[in-house]
């Protein structure tokens, strides 16, 4: 290791501060050591984002701060877990200490919120590249899970769709709301863990709905229909959308970026749902029902069918019992 880059861990990654018993040993020591409390299973992810890839180039050094971790506890909220350490690898043109500053700031401000502590990595010099791993808990067997939707399961989704989708599309021109939720994804951490027990299925939506819902379907060889005009679109998407052109009405159903949860419920449990919810400190809203038929059939308030292509909705007939 070099002393730039031990200077750079020392100056923004490395902290005095611990609020986790569970850290044996964290930065500075070859590995970390770390205690997994009993009863309690581990819960690992990894994401990386690339510039000019996985983030446009020029985004504000916070926003990458945060969206690193961020899309890395929403994976964990996924799963209905409890954050705990991370580990975060991170690869620099060079020491650049404004831009530093601004990541890692904004990188342990997401941290402190949910009590989540870094507790290793490995500093690089190379084109911009970030990959954290985050670590958490759930109660053994607890675990929500791609797999388990079945037949009549109704489905939803936190939050609003479409917006960071949105923003991105529109290049900086979308607006203050929608900019804020493509930089800076809340990672719905509260909803997954209040779903342990509730839902049968669930996933984040990082690649758009109708894929990551494919997901959930897929292994079962299940299919889905979607209300397309149940999908809940926040205020500013709407008054984009009439701004900027019909041609993004469909965001919400491709777009991934706004790391919502999408999870599937037994009928037997919505009751159980709506005392949950209390605890979700978000949005939830019914979008369809998982069905036998394979295949994701969207549908209108008024019985219209359609099927999305690259130039967005095409008509292709009348829901039969519609
Ligand atoms: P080694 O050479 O033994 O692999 P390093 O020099 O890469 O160790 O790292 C020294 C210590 O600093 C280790 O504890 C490592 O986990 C930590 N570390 C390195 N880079 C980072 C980073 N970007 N964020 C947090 N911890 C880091
Ligand atoms: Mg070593």
């Amino acid at each position: 290791m070099s002393d730039t880059e031990f200077d750079i861990i020392r100056r923004y990654f490395m902290r005095q501060i611990s609020n986790r018993r569970d850290v044996i040993t964290g930065i500075g020591d070859d590995a970390a050591l770390l205690q997994v409390p009993a009863g309690m299973e581990l819960v690992v992810c990894m994401d990386t984002l690339v510039d000019g890839v996985h983030f446009p180039t020029g985004t504000p050094a916070a926003a990458i701060g945060h969206k690193a971790l961020a899309v890395n506890l929403s994976d964990l909220a996924a799963m209905g877990a409890e954050p705990a350490w991370v580990t975060l690898a991170i690869t620099l043109p060079e020491p650049d200490a404004d831009w530093l500053a601004g990541f890692s700031q904004a990188f342990f401000k997401l941290a402190d919120y949910y009590k989540v502590q870094l507790v290793g990595g490995d500093t690089t010099q190379g084109p911009l590249s970030i990959t954290v791993q985050a670590h958490g808990f759930v109660p053994q067997g607890t675990a929500l899970r791609r797999q388990g939707a079945q037949p009549g399961d109704h489905i939803f989704v936190t939050g609003t769709l479409g917006d960071a989708g949105l923003a991105l599309q529109l290049r900086g021109d979308a607006g203050r709301e929608l900019q804020q939720r493509l930089d800076f994804p809340e990672p719905r951490l509260a909803a997954g863990q209040a779903l342990r027990g509730i839902a049968s299925a669930a996933i984040d939506i990082s690649d758009g709905l109708l894929a990551d819902l494919g997901h959930l379907l897929e292994k079962g060889r299940l299919g889905a229909t979607v209300f397309v005009d149940d999908l809940p679109r926040s205020v500013a998407f709407t008054e984009a959308v009439q701004r900027h052109g019909a041609q993004f009405r469909e965001l919400p159903l491709s777009a991934g970026d706004d790391y919502e949860l999408c999870f599937t419920v037994p009928a037997e449990l919505l009751q159980q749902l709506a005392v949950a919810q209390a605890h979700f400190s978000c949005s939830c809203t019914r979008i369809g029902t998982v069905e036998k038929q394979a295949g994701i059939r969207c549908y209108t308030a008024d019985g219209e069918g359609y099927a999305l292509n690259a130039r967005g909705y095409e008509h292709f007939g009348v829901l039969p019992h519609g």
